[in-house]
């Protein structure tokens, strides 16, 4: 992982580059034609966002380019954003949805104040606009199954057909419909339709659905309605009721524009907002659809909604991600009216450049190897003095103690080195961080398995960090912790969770998850300084990564890291560091 991961990060890099070249060229067209508009004072100046989530999962790094766009673009034109529940499907919602949809809004650091408003509010006044249209012969009673509606409905190239129920007469419509709402038919054996044009060029526009049956419990409205209205109908006029300015959807709605307004036209509403789609976010190795990632959750291939391996906002959160990485990557990715697919390195790159300024250094053994320093006194500790962090010098200093048995990581020793191998081998000496230059001196195996048991090291006192003689020059530094003092602490380190660049291409999404998405570290060693950790406190664990306390898994005594993201360059960069 560590070259290839190298790589992605420079090419995260040279387009960050790219785009910061780019940075001159005009703000992006959402925010050109709402600039437009309030010159033209059209809405009286005024610019009125929402953001529209379905109860019906978790909110992702999808969701999250949305939020920043609309909370971002009412907050810039100092108009507002409503947070809207779109809860027109009671089979697929939930309280719990809802519950997590707000907390994730509210972590990435946006408010809608007292503007929440349901979809499901809203049921009598869109019952109410739909007798209306039935009243005027905009709309009929269709009985046709939905098999034969869609066959009806002709093809790309060639024109619908009309259903033989068209022509009822507006009464027999009316008293139907009433009728579908009082409970008297089954699922599926009536639905509204618009009659618009069931030859037209745009297949929302022939006929679409407005009403259909569902005898479903809704979790919030409970058995007061069977019958439920389509996104199309009740999208737009959420939006007009609201007094919504600008309705800023994903590019998979352009051809549903035509209906938007169709619908808002017929009923000639007083506020008709403007739909303006952009292209949606698409992440690398990464799955961005509700549908999918509630697949995943309930085939228990992630251990939940907020798995540190899902791209959910509450998974991001407990992997260690910050709402300001997020919102960084989300205003640089920018606003396009093209699909494409974004490195999920440059997500990475933003955590990093984030993480990097704030998170507090420490020491953790991953792998553990022991070591012995045979010319430390027995008995002896030395209280270490170590920057918390060197991007950050308001961090301070925090004390490591240094004694005779020691650990570091198992990767950082070869018996028989490779050329420029700079770490610990046999007779060469390494420095471990904030303490001494130590030599390896003997290795220890076990006599029947020849496996690695531990080593002996010797420390030259002279060489002790921050002392006048500890400029002594060796190539490699590494990190430990002592073997009597440290911690035990429990590792999850991740990978993408699919293999496929885009595994949305896959005929079974299932089929190229990640096996190795998941390694469990069972038996690291961190410094004693992070007993003090609080669940959710982010950390960069020298050389390792940015490693985040897990809120969910750990407990008194039982600390579980996930690792956030691994460094962008495991040695070279500590390397010069130190041996400054
Ligand atoms: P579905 O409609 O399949 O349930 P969804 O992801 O579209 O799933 P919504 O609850 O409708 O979920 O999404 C709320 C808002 O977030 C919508 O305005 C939608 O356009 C936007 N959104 C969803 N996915 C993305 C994405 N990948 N990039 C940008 N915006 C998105
Ligand atoms: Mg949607």
């Amino acid at each position: 992982m560590g070259e290839e991961n190298r790589e992605n990060f420079s090419k995260a890099e040279e387009s960050e580059k790219e785009q910061k070249n780019n940075e001159l060229a005009a703000a992006d067209f959402i925010r050109t034609i709402i600039t437009e508009d309030i010159k033209a004072n059209k809405n009286n100046g005024r610019v009125a966002t929402r953001f529209p989530p379905k109860p019906n999962g978790y909110l992702h790094i999808g969701h999250a380019k949305s939020i920043c766009l609309n909370f971002g673009v009412a907050s810039e034109y100092k108009g507002t954003c409503n947070l809207r529940f779109d809860d027109t499907n009671p089979t697929t919602e939930s309280l719990e949805y809802v519950e997590s949809i707000k907390q994730d809004v509210h972590w990435l650091g946006f408010d809608w104040d007292d503007r929440q408003y349901y979809a499901s509010d809203y049921f009598e006044k869109l019952y109410q606009y739909a007798l209306q249209l039935i009243k005027e012969g905009k709309a009929y009673v269709d009985s046709l199954s939905e098999e034969e509606i869609r066959k009806y409905r002709g093809t790309v190239t060639e024109p619908g057909q009309e259903s033989p129920y068209r022509k009822r007469f507006i009464e027999e419509n009316i008293s139907l419909f009433e009728g579908m709402r009082a409970g008297k038919f089954e699922d599926g054996s009536h639905v509204l339709r618009a009659k618009i044009d069931m030859a037209s060029a745009n297949m929302k526009m022939r006929d679409p659905l407005i009403y259909r049956i569902r005898h479903a419990e809704h979790y919030r409205k409970g058995t007061d309605w069977c019958i439920y209205p389509m996104y199309d109908f009740a999208h737009c006029l959420c939006d007009s009721i609201e007094g919504i300015t600008h309705s800023l959807c994903t590019l998979e709605f352009e051809n549903n524009r035509e209906l938007y307004d169709w619908f808002l036209d017929q009923l000639n509403v007083e506020c008709h907002p403007q739909q303006i789609e952009f292209a949606r976010l698409n992440l690398s190795y990464t799955i961005l659809s509700k549908r999918k990632l509630l697949e995943l959750v309930e085939g228990g291939y992630v251990s939940g909604w907020d798995d540190p391996r899902m791209p959910t906002v509450s998974g991001m959160r407990r992997r260690g991600f910050t709402p300001e990485a997020i919102r960084n990557f989300c205003e640089r990715i920018g606003i396009a009216k093209r699909d494409s697919i974004v490195d999920i390195a440059l997500l990475e790159y933003y955590v990093r450049e984030e993480l990097n300024k704030r998170a507090p250094r420490v020491m953790a053994v991953l792998r553990p190897l022991r070591v012995i320093i045979d010319n430390y006194p027995e008995g002896q500790v030395e209280e270490m003095e170590a920057l918390n962090n060197p991007e950050d010098t308001g961090a301070g200093t925090r004390k490591i103690p240094f004694s005779r048995v020691l650990y570091i990581e198992q990767e950082d020793f070869r018996e028989d080195p490779p050329k420029k191998f700079f770490r610990l081998a046999p007779g060469s000496e390494v420095r471990l961080k904030h303490a001494y230059i130590i030599k390896c001196v003997q290795v220890v195996k076990n006599e029947n398995t020849g496996d690695l048991v531990e080593i002996h090291c010797t420390y030259d006192p002279e060489t002790k960090s921050g002392s006048a003689s500890a400029g002594r020059r060796v190539k490699g530094t590494l990190h430990w912790v002592s073997a009597d003092h440290s911690i035990k602490a429990d590792i999850r380190l991740y990978d993408h969770l699919f293999t496929k660049e885009n595994p949305n291409e896959e005929e079974d999404f299932i089929t190229c998850l990640n096996p190795n998405s998941l390694q469990r570290l069972t038996s690291c060693q961190v410094e004693p300084s992070l007993k003090e950790a609080t669940p959710g406190n982010i950390f960069q664990f020298l050389r390792q990564g940015y490693f985040c306390l897990d809120p969910v898994d750990s407990s008194e005594g039982s600390l579980v890291f996930n690792r956030t993201v691994s460094l962008r360059d495991t040695w070279a960069k500590i390397e010069k560091k130190s041996n400054k």
